[in-house]
């Protein structure tokens, strides 16, 4: 039985102001259920796709869809069943941890109950129960850290978007976040992320996709991935088909 299309992706472009085409007639397909990793070096284009998704840009060229929802035309729809963590932690420091929650869930249109609810359940899973009427700037980093991934999922969102969500931060909370993301897509949310550490990649994501100059150049199951290129380490396959020459499929 073939699987739904989470994100769907098809022909996308996206040029800025001054011509430079980030996106280039880019073609992704992530299916539903899926832990995705995309990877690519900086400048490949990763941060404009995730704007382009998130209706943060708007793309220039093509189309993408979140389930059966077209980013661009149905931005509301496709907003919804969205759940970001972006790469900078944009908490409002004046805010309480419940609060940023809350607003968040308010923001979606939750109901009251449904938002206490949420926000429990939320303030438990993620270790943050006692901080619940804190300041966020009296958070430690890596509290900050949780609390930007558990609003994400405030709105318990189809798809989850992780952008770098373990940079800078230490083994020890890596380890606490990859568990929280696991349970999270063992749960069926669908996870887009990009990271820069490949063993992060290796350790969560059971599709990999390879982008570079603003286009996909391998998409696959891990294994699939690892079978084309003829190698069992993704780092290896990273740092050939980035760095390298080679440009394959
Ligand atoms: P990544 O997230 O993979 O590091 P980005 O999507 O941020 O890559 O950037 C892709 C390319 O687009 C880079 O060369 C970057 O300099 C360029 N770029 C990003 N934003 C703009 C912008 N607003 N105007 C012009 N060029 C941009």
């Amino acid at each position: 039985m073939s699987k739904n299309i989470a994100i769907s992706i098809n022909n996308l472009d996206k040029s800025y102001s001054n011509d430079f085409k980030a996106l280039d007639k880019l073609n992704l397909q992530v299916p539903e259920g899926s832990f995705f990793g995309l990877l690519g070096p900086n400048g490949a284009g990763k941060s404009t796709l995730i704007h382009c998704l998130t209706g943060l840009s708007i793309p220039t060229g093509g189309q993408a869809k979140i389930f059966d929802y077209d980013v661009v035309r149905d931005y509301k729809k496709a907003r919804k069943i969205i759940g970001m963590s972006p790469q900078e932690i944009n908490l409002d420091w004046f805010l309480s941890v419940e609060d940023t929650l809350d607003y968040h869930g308010g923001y979606h249109g939750m109901k009251r109950d449904e938002r206490k609810k949420q926000i429990d359940t939320l303030l438990k899973a993620f270790k943050l129960g006692d901080k619940r009427k804190e300041n966020i700037r009296t958070l430690s980093g890596g509290m900050k850290r949780r609390l930007v991934i558990a609003r994400a999922l405030m709105h318990s969102p189809k798809v989850l978007i992780l952008d770098e969500p373990t940079a800078g931060v230490d083994i020890e909370l890596r380890l606490e976040l990859w568990k929280y993301m696991k349970n999270e897509n063992k749960s069926g949310t669908t996870i887009l992320l990009t990271t820069h550490y490949i063993e992060e990649a290796e350790e969560l994501c059971d599709q990999i996709a390879l982008i570079n100059k603003g286009k996909i150049i391998y998409s696959g199951t891990k294994a699939d991935i690892k079978k084309h290129y003829k190698r069992t380490n993704l780092e290896s396959i990273y740092l050939d088909v980035i760095h390298g020459t080679k440009r394959d499929s």
